[in-house]
């Protein structure tokens, strides 16, 4: 590795240099460690990662049942197959990254316990200068670079969003989140109430149901959910007739993304008919007499907020079985004993469970400046959801919400691979996105239209991320069936591009 060690002149640490440096060791870093190697072979680079190993969203996440919720052929890396059911655990899919780092040499390359607190363009220089600290040691650690690598995800990984409630502290028990799920927390035979409606409390429940003396799932709204079997049946079949699981995990994307494919146009063109697609499944479950007007037919069209699979019917099982139940109705306050309702109803509970999701970290806590002057990267202008108006020589790694995200991290890292050799050739030193004159008047959009896709956390984090504009340049359009035609075919010599 050609690491170039020098001592700064104004303070003790040393200066390693990297020609690339990637934040974050999730499935995005990693998969752009992988990409660097293979495509661009003898590109040195580093991946600095906060955790004490990879993984990310699978490392931080803790709570029982904790999975995926889209298949993993696809969110699996199209180099890797995938050989087993689809709806996977957090432990075999960092089973699966630790192969992918091992099969490929990248341990070397990830640094843990890395925590990088700022990023720094000279423009003089042509460098990120980027500062970490080891949380191990508390040593502060510089790096240069040519190129970041923005891999860190898009929430803050250290807490999870908590509402706050009249009287929280009044409740005799604990109120947890999922994303800090106490190792020891014993809740065999107690009764336990989940808050929220997304894919963390549908994964929690049924995984609780098992041994709490009972879950309640309380929810403000109800949510889309997909469900049927956790198998595909073409990989099965094609698993029957000893096809290469290469093949098997190539021809199992394409029919998973032709599949969703025609849904998400469905969900566009007839919602309606999409709506009663997905509530008809439910209903298989549960049966005529359940309530699913009340607990399972959201609000909104769907796909307007991600529709998490619950494989097997789990959670509508526990529901059956009596062992889980939803209230839906809003919180007026905490109680000693539980929570009471705006209905006047009061829920007992020994267990509060807070699944109200995430706080949205656009730039991974990092304090960005370019030539001396911070960046905010809310005044920019998103470059097809991945580099931003005025900020030379950085991507970000931001998936997909209806399709799984992995596939934007191999399309990123194609588009990265291949721009890093088109500037090795033509010596350039620098890249920077920058509206053309024909984008001048373009309007200045949020980062997503609303009525598109609209969770929670997206709404409040919205005036934190990049602007978007009107056209497919300046926008992430979430849509994996053209960006996975229109990312190999970007003119690297648009006048997008400002080189220098
Ligand atoms: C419970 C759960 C289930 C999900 N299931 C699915 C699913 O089934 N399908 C799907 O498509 N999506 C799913 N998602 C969304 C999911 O987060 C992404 O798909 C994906 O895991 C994100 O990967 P990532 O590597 O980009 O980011 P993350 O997994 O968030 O990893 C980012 C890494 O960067 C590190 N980092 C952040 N800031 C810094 C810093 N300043 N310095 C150093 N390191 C830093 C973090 O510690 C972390 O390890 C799920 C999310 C959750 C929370």
């Amino acid at each position: 590795m050609n690491v170039q060690a020098q001592i700064d002149s104004t303070s003790p640490r040393t200066t390693e240099h990297f020609d690339v440096v990637i934040a974050g060791a999730g499935i995005s870093g990693v998969g752009a460690a992988y990409h660097l190697t293979t495509q661009c072979p003898g590109t040195t680079f580093v991946a600095l990662e906060a955790q004490k190993t990879f993984g990310g969203t699978w490392t931080t996440h803790r709570y029982p049942g904790i999975r995926s919720d889209s298949d993993l052929h696809t969110f699996g890396y199209r180099f890797k197959p995938w050989t087993t059911a689809p709806i996977a655990s957090a432990a075999e899919i960092l089973k699966y990254m630790g192969e992918v780092i091992e099969e490929n040499d990248l341990a070397p390359h990830i640094r843990y316990q890395h925590t990088i607190t700022s990023a720094k363009w000279s423009s003089a220089e042509n460098l990120w200068t980027i500062e970490a600290i080891r949380t191990d040691t508390g040593e502060e650690l510089r790096f240069t670079t040519n190129f970041f690598w923005m891999c860190q995800g898009y929430y803050r990984h250290t807490e999870g969003y908590t509402p706050e409630w009249k009287d929280m502290a009044k409740f005799k028990g604990p109120v947890i989140h999922p994303q800090k799920w106490p190792e020891d927390l014993d809740y065999r035979n107690k009764r336990v109430i989940v808050i929220g409606s997304g894919a963390t409390a549908a994964t929690l429940i049924p995984a609780m149901a098992a041994d709490a003396g009972h879950v309640t799932m309380l929810q403000r709204s109800p949510t889309y959910f997909r469900t049927g079997r956790n198998a595909i049946e073409i990989a099965e079949e094609l698993r029957k007739l000893q096809v290469d699981e290469a093949w098997i995990h190539e021809i199992t994307r394409r029919k998973i993304l032709f599949d969703q494919d025609a849904f998400t146009r469905k969900t566009f063109n007839e919602p309606e008919a999409a709506k009663k697609d997905l509530l008809s499944a439910v209903e298989a479950y549960l049966g005529k007499d359940y309530d699913i007007a009340t607990h399972f037919t959201p609000n909104y069209r769907p796909w307007r907020q991600r529709i998490a699979f619950i494989p097997d019917g789990d959670l509508f099982q526990g529901i059956k079985s009596g062992k889980a139940s939803v209230v839906t109705d809003e919180i007026d306050r905490f109680t000693e004993k539980g929570i009471l309702l705006k209905s006047g109803k009061e829920l007992e509970a020994d267990i509060i469970v807070t699944a109200t999701g995430f706080n949205l970290c656009a730039n991974g806590d990092i304090e960005f400046a370019i030539d001396g002057k911070p960046l905010d990267f809310a005044d920019t202008v998103t470059y097809r959801g991945m580099m931003f108006t005025g900020v030379p020589n950085l991507v970000w790694v931001f998936g997909y919400f209806r399709a799984s995200w992995t596939l934007r991290v191999d399309l990123v890292a194609d588009f990265v691979c291949r721009l890093l050799q088109h500037m090795k050739a033509t010596g350039a030193k620098k890249v920077t996105p920058e509206l053309r004159p024909e984008d001048h008047n373009m309007p200045l959009l949020p980062w997503i239209d609303p009525e598109n896709f609209n969770p929670g956390y997206m709404m409040r984090g919205m005036h934190l991320l990049p602007k978007r504009g009107d056209k497919p340049e300046w926008q992430h359009n979430q849509d994996y069936w053209a960006e996975k035609d229109e990312f190999p075919a970007i003119d690297l010599k648009d006048k997008a591009f400002v080189y220098g």
